[in-house]
């Protein structure tokens, strides 16, 4: 049986905490194996609950819109839980309702620096700040596995974090066909660097309503379309990609 993984979702936003079993159980029905559930806030994330199948792992990190409060006491106890695997989200943010850049920054690159002390991978939110997130991976000199999830950069800006070594990791939106600019990234970025995310409870397929990790199969298909690719080989890589990225040695698909 093909299996999927969700490499960033939001299982303990209390959109999708209310119901979060049933969330669990479309998920298992619709062939989703693992979920990476990444948090924003670690003063306030709420606690999430073990799930065996399908697994969930743990990311924490203080996402850029929650720069200003910085707990960095409350991140330390977070990453020790049983669990993590991964820091994030964690990056920056230049739209005008966000924190200073100068003030995200200085928190990112603290992160960065614990991810490296705990030897993390890293998943990184990056909107508009392609430029100045790279350089702040470069001075850092990051030697962990990183992606960026939510891509919806050009191909060019693609081609940046591949270079770098890093994933990209694609949701609802190409299932859009107005999302012209992320699908024409999907279509180019070679499967080996792809990973697959619903970032729930956003960014649904439709463009309506909440998304939620079973959505993962119609992101499959969406990128298999786009790539003119049997889905099954979408799902494989993007699993495979997603277990090499996390460290995980139960893979279903080993290379
Ligand atoms: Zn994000």
């Amino acid at each position: 049986m093909i299996q999927l993984f969700d490499v960033l979702a939001h299982l303990n936003d209390r959109r999708i905490m209310i119901s979060l079993p049933l969330v669990l159980a479309r998920a298992a029905q619709a062939g989703i194996s693992d979920i990476l559930s990444a948090g924003v806030d670690p003063s306030t994330d709420l606690a999430l609950p073990t799930s065996s199948f399908p697994r969930v792992h743990r990311a924490y990190g203080i996402h850029p819109s929650a720069s200003h409060t910085g707990d960095f006491a409350a991140l330390d106890q977070r990453l020790d839980e049983p669990g993590v695997v991964c820091m994030g989200e964690i990056g920056l943010d230049a739209r005008e309702n966000m924190p200073p850049l100068d003030v995200q920054i200085a928190v990112l690159e603290t992160q960065l620096r614990i991810a490296k002390a705990r030897d993390l991978p890293i998943i990184f939110h990056c909107v508009r700040a392609h430029g100045l997130l790279l350089e702040s991976i470069r001075r850092a000199k990051i030697d962990v596995p990183c992606a960026v999830h939510g891509f919806s950069g050009s191909p060019e800006q693609a081609k940046l974090w591949m270079d770098v070594g890093c994933y990209l990791s694609f949701g609802g939106l190409v299932t859009r066909p107005a999302a012209i600019r992320c699908r024409r990234s999907a279509a180019y970025v070679p499967l080996a660097h792809m990973l697959l995310e619903s970032d729930a409870p956003d960014h649904s397929p439709s463009g309506v309503g909440s998304s939620e990790p079973a959505d993962i199969l119609s992101i499959a298909h969406g990128v298999s379309e786009l790539k003119n690719c049997p889905w099954s080989d979408v799902a494989e890589i993007t699993h495979r990609n997603a277990c090499t990225f996390l460290r995980l040695a139960e893979c279903p698909f080993p290379s």
